[in-house]
């Protein structure tokens, strides 16, 4: 079962991974952000927003030293998928964080995690409760 998460996202939700929309490319685990199964171009800013006018400093532009321009592509097609302005050396941003649990209930799909990521097994008889003491009072009426 895939759903549509953006315009170029889809989440194979048996699988719970993201997928590329146009080429289907597997782009990592759907509980982590999309981004780290992407291609990255950090970019310097003035080769998008090009130095304007005589001053060095007023120019309309961004300082690279100040701030990046993060490109996510598919690894698959190359199709861009976000785009990120970021201070140098910021961690990736998690824009989309989504509840797989509940997404795999809404949609009806079953399937077990992926054995990479082994869960604790529920079925069964649940565990015995451990014996509590017993209250003090109720050990002194048993003595007598
Ligand atoms: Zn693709």
């Amino acid at each position: 079962m895939r759903v549509r998460i953006t315009e170029y996202l889809d989440i194979d939700l048996a699988a719970e991974e993201w997928r590329c929309n146009r080429c289907n490319a597997a782009m990592g685990d759907a509980r982590e952000s999309y981004k780290k199964g992407c291609l990255i171009h950090d970019r310097d800013p003035r080769e998008v927003h090009f130095p304007m006018g005589p001053s060095k400093d007023f120019n309309f532009s961004f300082d690279p030293k100040w701030m990046r321009i993060v490109e996510f592509y598919c690894p698959g097609c190359g199709t861009m998928l976000e785009t990120e302005y970021l201070p140098p050396g910021h961690p990736l941003t998690w824009d989309i964080q989504l509840d797989i649990d509940k997404l795999k209930q809404k949609h009806g799909v079953t399937s077990a995690a992926p054995k990479k990521r082994p869960r604790p097994i529920t079925a069964g008889a649940p565990a015995k409760p451990k014996p509590q003491p017993k209250p003090a009072i109720a050990r002194k009426k048993a003595r007598r």
